[in-house]
């Protein structure tokens, strides 16, 4: 294995995180990074925080210096899109022509912000995938009066958060009930509504735009489902991503509920792995297919593509676990519920410190956390466990001694 040559395709979390584990494991083959990219791998999660924030800048986005990749031998290639290849024949091919030949193949591919087909294309309408994106918005913040962010998923709610803290007036449309629904069901999303409210959030959920008002080509302003008409200056579209499934599909590998369907040791086909956004994978220890859109997922399965292909295929067995933070509140999640799962509260909701766990059948599957990591972190253990719990042992039970 060691003298063979690994490409990777995608230069985010998955991508990077492959790479350099790699050699933390000694493997000795050749190892290059494809990444449509401009610019080399970043931290992604800053990008609607710390970053767009202006509290911190390159270098500190960028997961490892430039030398970094020349002294891991580690070759690097920005601004390559890959649009296609033959897995049997064990060839990529470029955007614009060339081939790059591949024993084992990575793919960390990632997604492309949503695009409905009523907002309309204008200089001030903007989406936040990559660090120029994220550029693009602080330089606009700095002079905007007023941010309009259509949706109140993740990117939405943080962009919102760190647009109030640097003083900027923000109105949020979201067609949903509450904020995060999707993500964190209604009672959480609820808590966060008035999290945003209190911060002087102009919230405006279960609305939708029914027109745009434009002047000189940038949009001033919108009338509004509710019968109101708004101003805004600077318009951030935030609903969701499509996963990059392009080149999985003209490879010819198998697509499914949204991603590249994989085995439990993230293995697409022979010799080809799929990690992060576009990875369905079968989780062993939840029992069922996952695709999940967190930056610790991407991560760790860098990590875990990079150990199948040194150390041989085995289950990739980590649990999904992600965070977000906005103002002072900081959330953690780890497993996987849905909403038809049986919630159990613990904590104190008025002071936005609790959990709540999700139970299948009786087995917790999920895991989330305002304010309250170490609960975060035994209930992580208490998914691992697999163990049958009650709604009272959960409600008042020492939680070490359940996860134990
Ligand atoms: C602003 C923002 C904030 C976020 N905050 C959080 C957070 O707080 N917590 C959290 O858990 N998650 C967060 N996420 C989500 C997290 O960043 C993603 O889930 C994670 O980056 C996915 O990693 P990935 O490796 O799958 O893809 P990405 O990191 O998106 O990397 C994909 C790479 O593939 C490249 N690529 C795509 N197609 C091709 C092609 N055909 N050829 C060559 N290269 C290609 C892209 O250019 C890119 O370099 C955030 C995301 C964004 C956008």
């Amino acid at each position: 294995m060691s003298s063979k040559r690994v490409v990777i395709v995608g230069g985010g979390g998955t991508g990077d995180y492959a790479a350099f584990t790699l050699r933390k494991k000694g493997f000795e083959g050749e190892i290059a990074i494809l990444s449509a990219d401009r610019d080399r791998p970043y931290d992604r999660p800053y990008l609607s925080k710390e970053f767009l924030r202006g509290e911190i800048d390159a270098p500190k986005v960028f997961l490892h210096d430039e030398a970094d990749y020349g002294r891991e031998r580690v070759d690097l290639r920005l601004d390559q899109r890959v649009t296609g290849g033959s897995l049997r024949e064990g060839r990529l091919t470029l955007e614009g022509g060339g081939e790059v030949p591949f024993d084992v193949l990575v793919l960390g591919l990632g997604g492309t912000p949503r695009r409905l087909p009523d907002i309309p294309q204008a200089d001030n309408v903007l989406t936040l995938r990559s660090l120029r994106d994220s550029r693009q918005i602080r330089d606009a913040l700095g002079s905007a009066k007023r941010l309009l962010l259509i949706g109140a998923g993740f990117i939405g709610a943080e962009v919102a958060a760190s647009a109030r803290r640097l003083g900027r007036d923000v109105l949020i449309v979201e067609a949903l009930p509450v904020p995060l629904q999707r993500a964190l069901g209604r009672e959480v999303g609820e808590i966060y509504a008035d999290i945003h409210r209190a911060q002087g959030a102009d919230v405006r959920t279960g609305t939708t735009v029914g027109e745009w008002h434009f002047a000189g080509g940038r949009v001033t302003g919108v009338s509004l489902s509710d019968g109101t008409r708004e101003e805004a200056d600077l318009v951030l579209v935030a609903v969701g991503i499509e996963p990059n499934l392009d080149l999985p599909r003209a490879l010819g590998l198998p697509i499914e509920g949204g991603g590249v369907r994989v085995d439990e040791g993230l293995r697409a086909a022979p010799n080809v792995y799929v990690g992060g956004d576009v990875s369905l994978h079968p989780h062993p220890v939840l029992g069922r297919p996952i695709r999940v859109e967190h930056w610790e997922v991407a991560k760790n399965h860098g990590r875990g593509i990079a150990a199948a292909i040194v150390d041989g295929d085995q289950p990739y067995r980590k649990l999904p676990y992600f965070w977000s933070d906005q103002y002072d509140v900081n959330l953690e999640y780890r497993g996987q519920a849905s909403g038809d799962d049986e919630a159990v509260w613990r904590g104190d909701r008025a002071a936005r410190k609790f959990t709540v766990f999700y139970l299948r059948a009786g087995v917790v599957d999920g895991v989330l956390s305002m304010n309250d990591s170490r609960t975060n972190e035994l209930g992580g253990k208490l998914i691992e466990s697999r163990r049958r719990v009650d709604r009272a042992e959960l409600e008042s039970a020492e939680l070490a001694t359940l996860s134990s």
